[in-house]
């Protein structure tokens, strides 16, 4: 049927038989009685996989499968590679895929080719030339944004793939399939969950053959997501729309406050009229995503005393959560190339001015 995204969010994934659970509850199974379709878990899934990988590639455009964690998805991605291959990467992609794209070179597997994520030209000469094309948009920590239509619509040679890693932007900001890549990424950890409470990963394809073979992939590497993280996705992602609506319009409204707080050096949001990014992002993307970073004024000091201080916001990694966090980035083992004073922030869904009372009195602590 067709319908909006945000009816399919809360209408689809679910098994409508009479009297069938309006939610499917986890099922903690490994293996079944035989003769079944279903044999054992990490081939077949259970039945509460099942149902998310419907809903995360029902509105994403595509199949999904579902994996214990976005670096479970993307290790899926990179080794299927054969040995000799290019890949293509952002300058600064998301340090786990660094590591491991690094590790694969130091082995031999596969050579790395650098871009940077607004060098339209070097991505579309990648398409061409490279084996795996991954892109990451909005991306960490600096929150570029990739010309995705342009990009995606680039001619390819054969057995090129194009991978793009939606994490920050979610299904609600942009449609990566749509717009013709082969393969897009979540770390299902971050939105999609949306409540700090789960690892899970996603890829989702439409080539059938591409599919299987991430499959098996996944089979191999034994990354099949549980079903208690399953379910729990399910249900975070019921409503992922409106903790998108309410954190995008916080991320906006914060984003516009720290250009004046006296205390910030330089702000980076793609949806601020003078970012680099805007006039891109605006072609593609519905919203700019909910995380942002920013510069204080001095080395690095105040940053790190205004992330001790927040009240109500959270000292803490990751993104996505219906709570905004915040972190300094610099003092992660292998990101010591970016400002030190730089703060990303993913923002949540309290309400904007109690996050804004708390994050300027840290910020003048
Ligand atoms: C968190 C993250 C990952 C890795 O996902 P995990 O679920 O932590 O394994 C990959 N890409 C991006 C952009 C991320 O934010």
């Amino acid at each position: 049927m067709n319908m909006d995204k945000e009816t399919f969010l809360i209408s689809s994934g679910r098994d409508r038989r009479n009297g069938a659970p309006l939610n499917s509850p986890p099922m903690p199974a490994s293996n079944f009685y035989l003769p079944s379709e279903r044999v054992y878990s990490r081939n077949e899934q259970t039945e509460t996989v099942n149902r998310l990988e419907e809903l995360v590639g029902g509105i994403e455009g595509g199949d999904a499968l579902m994996f214990g964690s976005g670096m479970a998805a993307a290790a899926a991605v990179l080794h299927r590679l054969p040995v000799g291959s290019t890949l293509a990467l952002p300058t600064d992609p998301y340090h786990g895929v660094n590591g491991l794209a690094e590790e694969g070179e130091a082995q031999g597997r596969w050579k790395i080719w650098r871009i940077h994520p607004n060098d339209t030209d070097s991505w579309v000469n990648a398409c061409a030339t490279a084996d795996l094309v991954w892109v990451e948009t909005p991306a960490n920590p600096l929150i570029d944004v990739t010309d995705l239509p342009t990009v995606c619509s680039a001619p390819r040679r054969g057995g090129t793939i194009l991978a793009v890693d939606s994490t920050f932007a979610t299904p609600m900001c942009q449609l990566p399939l749509n717009l013709g890549a082969d393969i897009v990424m979540h770390s299902a950890t971050k939105f999609l969950g949306g409540h700090s409470d789960l690892l899970a990963g996603a890829l989702i394809v439409r080539d059938d053959n591409l599919r299987d073979e991430l499959h098996h992939r996944r089979l191999l590497n034994g990354g099949v997501i549980g079903s208690l993280e399953a379910f729990l996705t399910l249900r975070g992602m019921r409503t992922l729309h409106l903790r998108m609506e309410r954190a995008l319009d916080n991320a906006e409204q914060l984003a516009h406050r720290l250009t004046t707080h006296p205390n910030v050096a330089k702000v980076r949001y793609p949806g601020l009229r003078d970012d680099p990014n805007n006039a891109i992002a605006a072609t593609f993307m519905d919203g700019y995503g909910a995380v942002l970073s920013f510069e204080t004024t001095d080395d690095g000091d105040q940053a790190t005393r205004a992330c001790e201080a927040v009240e109500i916001i959270h000292h803490a990694t990751s993104l996505g959560g219906v709570e905004t966090t915040m972190e300094r980035r610099f003092v992660i083992p292998g990101q010591e190339n970016i400002p030190p004073s730089l703060i990303r922030m993913s923002v949540g869904c309290e309400n904007l001015d109690d996050l804004w009372a708390d994050l300027d009195s840290a910020l003048r602590s």
